[in-house]
């Protein structure tokens, strides 16, 4: 019998597998479950900004005044199904909570732990592998049509300058000369040069899991269901209805990890915040870089298959039918930002945000099973978060003091 450590991760997107890598390094043999294919969750379709200067939360001071107003907008980049708004009530009265200063400063702290060491983690996991080119330090441009607006509020620049981020205002013409490619109609922009960016997100999560299946990890394709525990601590997993022992065991399961951590006896408040993309094959036009629109608040991503403009903050239900009006949405504002480009061969995609009423993730071990850990809840930052929680989790796992604080992502702060 082998007695190599063991470790099973549920959740196969950029959190399960960067955990993965990590607890491997640090010497546990893992499997690694997933009921759907390999980085096919909220992991797939987003815009890959890899941001270590992401530190302005999206809840802060002000944002309450301008919510109604998205709300009504049909176009806007906030909805709430009718049918669901009491059930999002609770979530959302826990979110206004979370947008006093002093709040957002403790989230913006925590943020700049959990995305500034970004880029390095990614470096040291993909370092002469095929995922390596996936990523670049790019920078990112962020756009307003109003002037001295893409900088955001003078609370969110002095958010970057405390966590010494590099950020250049922009005017008209320096938007120009930086992004030919955008319409002019930008008056204020904000590059963040030491920002990066995927080239294709599901691509690097299967690159990552294909290093990790070299390593020897399995990958197990299964629906998670339960566990079986023995006093305080996890037994078992039951995939697919059959139980599986584990050692120990991860729940990186994105916007479905609530299920699983209510049966660990601890219940969070995570709801799955939505999202659409479009990706345009052969757009005939390129930004250099990833464009954020700060008034209309989705992205624009240089990717290796096309054009994407992703974005919508939609709150429905996890199981709920995607309302593909909200692409219509964002083809519309690629013809306004990118005057020429052609929309003969367009995509489309919904994926679910795991969220959390203050944006930040729950990360560490489970306060009931001492060989449970959780990992999930990065709303809009995953894919900036995703190395560093990998890598804390193996810390923990290892019996290590982990490498940040995991304070300000402790699953009971809200109070279950
Ligand atoms: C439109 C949009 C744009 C975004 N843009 C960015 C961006 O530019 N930069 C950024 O950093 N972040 C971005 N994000 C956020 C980012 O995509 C997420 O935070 C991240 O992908 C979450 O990763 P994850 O591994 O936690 O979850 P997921 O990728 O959703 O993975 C969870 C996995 O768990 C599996 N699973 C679920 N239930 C079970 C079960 N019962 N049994 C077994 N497996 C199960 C799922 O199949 C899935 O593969 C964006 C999100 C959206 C929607």
């Amino acid at each position: 019998m082998s007695t190599t450590p063991s470790v099973t991760v549920v959740g196969a997107g950029i959190v399960g597998v960067c955990s993965t890598l990590w607890l491997q390094r640090a010497g546990f043999a893992v499997t690694l479950i997933d009921s759907g294919g390999v980085g096919e969750g909220a992991s797939f379709g987003n815009a890959g900004n890899i941001s270590p200067g992401a530190v302005v939360p999206y809840l802060i001071p002000g944002i309450w005044r301008e919510a109604p107003g998205w709300l009504l907008n049909p176009e806007g980049p906030l909805a709430v199904r009718p049918g669901y708004f009491l059930k999002a009530l609770p979530w959302l009265m826990s979110a206004v909570k979370s947008a006093g200063e002093e709040a957002a400063w403790r989230t913006s702290r925590a943020m700049h732990a959990l995305h500034g060491g970004t880029l390095d983690a990614y470096a040291e996991l993909t370092r002469g592998t095929e995922a390596e080119n996936l990523i670049e330090l790019s920078g990112q441009l962020y756009v307003s049509e109003k002037p001295d607006a893409a900088q955001g509020s003078a609370l969110s620049q002095r958010m970057r300058a405390e966590a010494g981020v590099k950020a250049v205002t922009l005017d008209f013409m320096e938007i120009r000369e930086l992004e030919p490619a955008l319409a002019p109609i930008f008056k204020s922009g904000l590059l963040l040069p030491n920002n990066g960016r995927c080239k294709n997100p599901h691509h690097l999560v299967k690159a990552l899991a294909a290093i990790a299946e070299r390593n020897g990890a399995t990958i197990v394709r299964g629906k998670v269901t339960g566990f079986t525990t023995e006093d305080a601590r996890v037994s078992g997993v039951l995939v697919d209805g059959n139980a599986r022992p584990v050692q120990a065991v991860v729940i990186a399961a994105g916007a479905a990890s609530n299920t699983m951590c209510e049966q660990l006896g601890t219940r969070v408040p995570l709801e799955a915040e939505r999202g659409y993309h479009i990706t345009i094959e052969n757009p005939g036009v390129m930004p250099r870089m990833p464009v954020t629109n700060t008034d209309a608040k989705f992205a624009c991503a240089p990717m290796n298959v096309g054009l994407r403009l992703a974005g919508t903050a939609e709150f429905a239900g996890i199981d709920a039918a995607p309302n593909w009006a909200r692409t219509e949405v964002l083809k519309r504002q690629a013809q306004r930002m990118f005057p020429g480009v052609r929309l003969d061969s367009v995509t489309r995609w919904t994926g679910n945000r795991p969220s959390l009423p203050d944006g930040l993730p729950v990360l560490g071990r489970s306060p009931r099973y001492g060989n449970a850990y959780f990992a999930f809840g990065n709303s809009h930052f995953g894919m900036s978060a995703g190395p560093v929680m990998g890598k804390v989790i193996a810390e923990i796992a290892a019996g290590r003091a982990p490498s940040i604080d995991v304070t300000p992502f402790s699953a009971t702060r809200f109070g279950s």
